[in-house]
């Protein structure tokens, strides 16, 4: 079969399940004969053995029993920075750049700022933040030693001396520490939530957080105040329609400036909160 037609073949079939079907099938082929996408653009009349289809069925398969995109190629964009992922991280979303962005107006430019990430997964956060401000350190924990082992993978590819990665829960591995910003992209998602129907690849205890959704927001809350700076920020992304469930937990447990700030969809997704509001 030529190469064109193995691709327009495979682009119908992922349109059942894919929005962006075509360059998914271009992606799948270019992993299975190991050529960057230019090549699918000069070489479209190129012959696929048999053996070549057999591979490239396989991940076909993968795709359209709905794995996603990036753990089939172990890889995903974040902040511009190429990073691995595999099936004990979560696979890095668009609108957490809301949560790197509101870090970075806070971070002056020179600042010389302890900066944590907590839950850091594949690392997305915590390498986003330390790449953009070269003279923070970045303490990135998580409580998963696979997704830790991915994140420090990250690191070593982004070449940053000014990561720390802490095997933990939460702020476990930093205790008696103090820290100027604390940001988070817990797991939010109600136990019960139908969207989990179409999450199967990814890691549970990445997404779902109780009854709620709010039960690591609320550890959060609860435990980040100790070790925070004076006038130091906590960031939360969270689900669009608990905005004002986590002001309540966070002004409960002390935070003041509580504000939450809309993702590009305009969906309100990352709440930024201050002690003392100074
Ligand atoms: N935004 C993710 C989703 O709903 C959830 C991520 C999370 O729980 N932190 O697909």
């Amino acid at each position: 079969m030529r190469l064109d037609a193995a691709i327009a073949d495979a682009a119908v079939r992922l349109s059942r399940i894919s929005d962006s079907a075509r360059l998914d099938a271009e992606i799948l082929l270019c992993q299975t004969i190991d050529m960057p996408r230019s090549y699918l653009f000069a070489h479209p009349e190129d012959e696929l053995d048999s053996l070549t289809l057999n591979r490239f069925e396989v991940l076909m398969q993968r795709r359209l029993n709905g794995e996603p995109m990036s753990y089939i190629t172990g890889t995903r964009e974040f902040w511009s920075h190429q990073l691995l992922v595999s099936r004990a991280t979560l696979v890095p979303r668009p609108e957490t750049e809301l949560l790197v962005e509101l870090a970075l107006r806070a971070i002056p430019r020179n600042a010389e700022w302890q900066i944590l990430d907590l839950g850091t997964g594949s690392g997305a956060i915590a390498i986003a933040i330390a790449a953009e401000r070269v003279m923070c350190t970045v303490t990135a924990t998580d409580i998963s030693a696979e997704a830790l082992a991915v994140a420090r993978e990250n690191v070593r590819h982004t070449d940053l001396s000014n990561v720390i990665c802490l095997l933990g829960s939460w702020t476990a591995p930093v205790a008696g520490l103090t820290y100027n910003v604390i940001v988070s992209n817990p797991p939010y998602v109600r136990d019960n939530d139908e969207a989990l129907r179409n999450l199967t690849y990814e890691p549970l205890s990445a997404l779902v957080s109780g009854k709620d959704g709010l039960d690591d927001i609320r550890i959060l809350a609860s435990d980040s105040i100790g070790i925070l700076a004076e006038g130091g920020w906590l960031m939360l992304e969270h689900g669009a329609d608990q905005a004002s469930d986590v002001a309540d937990i966070l002004s409960a447990a002390g935070w003041s400036d509580i504000r939450c700030h809309n993702d590009l969809a305009g969906k309100p997704r990352v709440t930024v909160a201050r002690q003392n509001g100074k």
